[in-house]
């Protein structure tokens, strides 16, 4: 089974979605980026770490909370909406350094993107 956390931007949050509604049901109905698992499970949903990017300490403490509490995550993904902040809000992240930083430093597949709605 897929282990997954979710980072959601945290300037969009609640602003383009309410209460990650269309993240829950995407990942409950294996829709777009969720489509990829045969079995899924939603470890935790958390912030980018805010502007400018600080996404990496954000993970780490994210990771470390996890092994705390004896599980962690094998996939992250960034949600539609950090994609969108990238796209259309001069979102600083650049996904193409990110993916590899991340991967390396936590073990751990990085996807860009969640539902499609
Ligand atoms: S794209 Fe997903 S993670 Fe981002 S705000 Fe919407 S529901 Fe939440
Ligand atoms: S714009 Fe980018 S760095 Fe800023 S809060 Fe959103 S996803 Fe995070």
């Amino acid at each position: 089974m897929a282990k997954v956390a979710i980072l959601y931007c945290k300037r969009i949050k609640d602003h383009s979605c309410i209460a990650c509604a269309k993240c829950y049901k995407a990942i409950s109905e294996k829709q777009a980026e969720f489509s990829r698992y045969d079995d899924v499970h939603l470890v935790a949903m958390t912030d980018c770490g805010d502007c400018p990017g600080l996404v990496v300490p954000r993970v780490k403490l994210l990771q470390e909370v996890l092994r705390n509490l004896d599980g962690g995550f094998d996939t992250i993904h960034l949600g539609t909406c950090m994609k969108m902040a990238m796209e259309t809000a001069q979102c600083p992240i650049d996904f193409d350094e990110l993916k590899p930083m991340l991967e390396s430093k936590f073990g751990a597949k990085v996807v860009l993107g969640t539902h499609s709605y």
